[in-house]
Parts: structure tokens; C-alpha cells; sequence
């Protein structure tokens, strides 16, 4: 019945309703995907006032540049103040809204559309299914329900989010229902060949010779989490600084990483500011890691989660360590 909500909560407002549509800090494809693509959705329906935006730093990181929609995107700042309508995308906690927070929190009418099994439950309608591989892949059953026929552009959208979430379509969640709607979407016409190349495997040379850098100082403990094995590394803003790089190049460092067969624990601390530190947390399958990233204020998946950690690099690794032990024990 939140489906229904969420379908009646769109249809209850005239064409010229202010629609606010939300996605987290630091997007990734699925956080631009769904939002455009559904944004896209609501335009093509009529409704004529729609904004997206995201909260902190406004920069696109470069291998969405080109994702259709992008014309809905505004500053923050230039967010509709009151709203008839916020729907949130890809967001667990409202801590990864920033000040958007209170935006969310004022709104008449908040759809939360979303697939971490950490999502705290905020928003008026829920739409949070954590078996779902990507948050387009819920987008897309609710632009559907209203009656939207996918065309390439909304398709490019939400193919560039499920392929971001699925790791091209390689991770465990890559299901019979993935690959049918990949092909309902190849199908308006896109080029997967061209999209991938775009989004995976385009990068500056600087970018390239970071990785080898941080790459290269990755330290492998296999005594680590009872013999399961650790294997982690760190990136400051000093290093990003050297290679003139902005921090989303560091998003898919952790891939190379966790490939290390000695390790079923992958760590990636990332410096945001002075001492702190976005970790990330990759697991094979012996553990949840969200739920070690939960213990510190994050959230995430159970094999993909995350949250921010103090001190030094290498402070945030033992912390790690420690949360590892006491998890086996
Ligand atoms: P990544 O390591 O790629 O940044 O994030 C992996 C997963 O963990 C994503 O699903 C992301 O939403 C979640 N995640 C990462 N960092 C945080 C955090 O600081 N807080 C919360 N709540 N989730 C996070
Ligand atoms: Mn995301
Ligand atoms: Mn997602």
C-alpha cells in the first residue's frame, strides 16, 4: 500500500506543484540515476516544476557528465523552499542529506526510494526494498505505475545506476529480474558498450597514477578477523592534491582492492577533512560488514558499507580490526 501512496501522493498534484527531488552526498550512479530518471518521468507526465539536487560539494563527477536529466539538477541552495512534493533517492539515514534534512522534515508529503537494509525508516511513504539491486530499479516500478513509457533517456538513467550498483552486473543481487529489465532498457535503443566505457573505464591520467600510488601502499594482514584476512589502504587530500584529482576518483579504488584473495575484509579510508576519514568496507560473504559500519554511525549493505572515522589513517584501520574481533567473537 506505500506503492499505492507513493502513485496517489504524484497523481494528487496539479502540473505546476514544486517538486523537490533529493539524492545523497557524494552521488553515485544509482543517486543521479534514479533521481533523473524518475525526474524525467515526472516531466514527461506533465508536471512542469521539477528540481533535483543533491547536498555538499555541486560537482558531477565526470563519468556521468553526459546522463540525460542533468538539466533538472540545481544547487542546493536553489532547492524549491516549500515543496509540495520530496522524494528522496538512494538515501539510508538523513545524515547523508546534510541540510536537505530539513527540507525532507518540513514536506507536506516525503517518498523515500531506497535499497540499504540500513535505511532508518524516514519519510512519510517508504519505498525501501533491500533486495532490490539498485534504487532505479524501485524508480523504475514507480514511474511505470504512473504510467510512464521508458525512453532511452529515462532508460539511460536508470541503466547507468544499475549498472554502477550491480559492478556491472558481476555482484550476487544480479538476478533474473536485473537482466530483464537491463534488457527493457537496452531495448529504447541504448548502447551498453558506449555507457560502460563512459562510466568504468574513462579516467584522467592523474587518476590513474593515484591509484598506483595508493595501490601500491595497500598493506595485507591475513591473521586479520580470525584468519579471514584484512587487506586496506588509505588516500589523503594531500595525495588527490598531488594529481590535481577530485574525490569521487577514489569511489571505485576499492574494486582492485578487494580483489586480493588473501583477504575477505577490504578497508579503503579515504581523508574528507583534517583527521577525518570516509572508510569504506567491502566484505566477500563471512561478514556483515554494515554491520560493523552501523556500530560506528554508518550504514550500507552487507557486503558494501561505509561510514567517517577520526584520527590517523591508521588509527581508523584498528578501529576496524578491533570491530572485526569483537564481530567473530
Ligand atoms: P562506498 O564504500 O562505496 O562509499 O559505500 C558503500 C555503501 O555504504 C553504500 O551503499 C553507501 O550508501 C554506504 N555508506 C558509505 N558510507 C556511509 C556513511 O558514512 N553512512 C551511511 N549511512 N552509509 C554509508
Ligand atoms: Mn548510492
Ligand atoms: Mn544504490
Amino acid at each position: 500500500e506505500q506503492w499505492d501512496a507513493a502513485v496517489a501522493a504524484v497523481r494528487a498534484l496539479g502540473g505546476d506543484a514544486e517538486i523537490q527531488l533529493i539524492c545523497h552526498v557524494s552521488p553515485d550512479g544509482d543517486a543521479l540515476g534514479s533521481m533523473l530518471g524518475f525526474g524525467l518521468g515526472l516531466r514527461r507526465l506533465g508536471y512542469s516544476r521539477v528540481r533535483a539536487t543533491f547536498p555538499g560539494d555541486f560537482r558531477v563527477p565526470d563519468p556521468y557528465a553526459e546522463m540525460p536529466g542533468l538539466e533538472l539538477l540545481v544547487p542546493e541552495a536553489d532547492s524549491f523552499p516549500e515543496p509540495a512534493l520530496v522524494l528522496v533517492f538512494d538515501v539510508a539515514s538523513e545524515s547523508r542529506l546534510g541540510g536537505l534534512a530539513a527540507l525532507v522534515e518540513a514536506a507536506p508529503v516525503s517518498v523515500v526510494v531506497d535499497h540499504h537494509a540500513s535505511n532508518t525508516g524516514f519519510g512519510t511513504i517508504r519505498l525501501v526494498d533491500p533486495h532490490a539491486a539498485a534504487t532505479s530499479v524501485l524508480a523504475e516500478q514507480l514511474i511505470t505505475r504512473l504510467g510512464v513509457p521508458l525512453d532511452a533517456e529515462i532508460a539511460e538513467c536508470f541503466y547507468v545506476a544499475l549498472a554502477t550498483d550491480t559492478g556491472s552486473f558481476k555482484f550476487d543481487m544480479t538476478t533474473v529480474a536485473v537482466h530483464e529489465l537491463a534488457a527493457r532498457l537496452i531495448a529504447t535503443g541504448l548502447r551498453p558498450g558506449d555507457i560502460s566505457r563512459r562510466i568504468f573505464d574513462t579516467k584522467p591520467f592523474g587518476a590513474m597514477k593515484l591509484a598506483g600510488e595508493v595501490l601500491g601502499r595497500a598493506v595485507l594482514d591475513p591473521a586479520a578477523a580470525g584468519g579471514l584476512g584484512l587487506v586496506w589502504t588509505y588516500a589523503t587530500l594531500a595525495d588527490l592534491a598531488r594529481h590535481a584529482q577530485p574525490p569521487y576518483v577514489l569511489d571505485t579504488l576499492i574494486d582492485p582492492v578487494r580483489s586480493v584473495a588473501e583477504a575477505d575484509v577490504t578497508v579503503l579510508v579515504k581523508e574528507i577533512a583534517d583527521g577525518q576519514w570516509a572508510v569504506s568496507l567491502r566484505s566477500k560473504g563471512a561478514v556483515d560488514v554494515s554491520r560493523l559500519a552501523i556500530s560506528q554511525g554508518g550504514g550500507g549493505h552487507r557486503l558494501a558499507a561505509g561510514f567517517t572515522g577520526h584520527g590517523a589513517a591508521g588509527d581508523v584501520v584498528d578501529t576496524v580490526r578491533r570491530l572485526l574481533d569483537d564481530y567473530l567473537t
